[in-house]
């Protein structure tokens, strides 16, 4: 890993880009749909293997990333470093909610009509 260290506080995505289609190398992350993206959103690594097991049976972490428990293996495309000020418990919620609720908000014709006209 180059862009943090053990220790760092950081907000885990649900699925980082790939970095290496098309799409991310002209920096158009939000369009990426190569293997590695698609595994995981079904909580597997990019060779579509996943690191947990309980008992001698694969275990996928909920949603892509399990971040209800207390540790998660994901790559480090998924996970955003930041500012040791930010409260952890606010940002969790930064890392989830926010982001899935404000990208369509700012982006959608439909939000973007709505704000025109009030
Ligand atoms: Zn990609």
């Amino acid at each position: 890993m180059t862009g943090v260290a053990k220790g760092d506080p950081v907000v885990i995505a649900l699925y980082g880009p790939c970095g290496q289609c098309g799409e991310c190398r002209v920096g158009d992350v939000t369009r990426c749909w190569s293997e590695t993206r698609v595994h995981n959103m079904h909580g597997r690594m990019p060779d579509g293997t996943t690191r947990l097991s309980l008992r001698g049976q694969v275990v996928t972490p909920m949603v892509g990333a399990g971040t209800l428990a207390e540790l998660a293996v994901v790559r480090e495309a998924q996970v955003v470093k930041i500012d040791r000020d930010i409260p952890l418990e606010l940002a969790c919620l930064a890392g989830c909610g926010v982001t899935t609720g404000s990208g369509p908000r700012s982006t959608s014709p439909t939000c973007a009509s709505a704000r025109a006209s009030s």
